[in-house]
């Protein structure tokens, strides 16, 4: 995947456009943000045409579905209306020195009955869901997990944005530059380890150094369907090393308090860097 005259082209050299939201400002030039967010919506394409609607007043530059398909709405060289109010080191309106991405995923949960729902009524299968306190605050709840292909396309995507503007220096979720409104993309997106891949931290072949942010489960396999294996949960706060990633899973190593090592998949949204 690679920019050209500020349109994501994936291998094949085809744009995955089209590009033309009327959502959009004025020339964006320099932008020195990455933002993540989530679509909080049905599906790709109720996303996509919604944020094509003028009466959405919103967009993104690039749309992400659950199966990896990327729509971009605005060109990377115009002003995408995704953050909204937002601050971000000290610099209001992150709009104007941000390229935005959403991700096709219901957000955060509601239990009703037992099984978990998004806010407009769907039932979210057990196995996409990940339960999580936000980094915010307000208690543990349900939070619809990002897919395998999904998050691969983003850093794929995210690579090349970053390979096309050096002026890009951070990357963050809505959820920073809009704390007191925003809770997206939320606790099931792995941005540590989406940050150290996209911005090099801990680059070459040193694995990057992560903390458990809870008591956290360590399985035989990179899913809930794995069993835990001995010495998990880990402690919150607990040193691991990640040497390789399964969608949002990580596989981590850690040293137990008995001196025995602990190797295993975790979720990475119970890790931070
Ligand atoms: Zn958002």
């Amino acid at each position: 995947m690679q920019v050209v005259n500020h349109l994501l082209r994936d291998d094949a050299g085809t744009a995955p456009g089209p590009a033309n939201s009327p959502n959009h400002g004025s020339v964006l030039s320099q932008p020195t943000l990455l933002v993540m967010h989530f679509t909080a919506g049905r599906s790709f394409e109720s996303s996509v045409s919604w944020l094509s609607d003028p009466a959405a007043k919103a967009s993104a530059h690039l749309v992400i579905g659950r199966d990896g398909r990327i729509a971009q709405l605005v060109p990377f060289n115009r002003v995408a209306w995704h953050a909204g109010q937002s601050s971000w080191m000290g610099r209001n309106g992150c709009n104007s020195f941000s390229i935005g991405i959403e991700l096709d995923n219901a957000g955060e949960l509601q239990r009703q009955g037992g099984e978990w729902r998004a806010w407009f009524g769907a039932v979210i299968p057990a196995a996409e869901v990940m339960e999580a306190e936000h980094k915010h605050g307000g208690g543990v709840t349900g939070w619809h997990c990002y897919t395998e292909p999904q998050i691969e396309a983003a850093m794929k995507a995210g690579l090349a944005i970053l390979g096309a503007y050096s002026s890009i220096a951070d990357i963050v979720g809505h959820e920073d530059i809009a704390p007191h409104r925003k809770r997206d993309p939320g606790p099931a997106f792995p941005m540590a380890s989406f940050k150290a891949r996209l911005l090099g931290r801990g680059g070459g072949d040193t694995a990057p150094a992560f903390r458990t942010t809870s008591a956290l489960n360590v399985r035989s396999g990179p899913g809930l369907n794995f069993a835990p294996v001995a010495g998990s949960p880990l402690p919150t706060g607990t040193a691991v090393d990640v040497d390789a990633e399964n969608g949002v899973w990580r596989h981590v190593r850690a040293t137990l308090a008995d001196g025995n090592t602990l190797v295993g998949w975790a979720h990475g949204g119970y890790l931070t860097s």
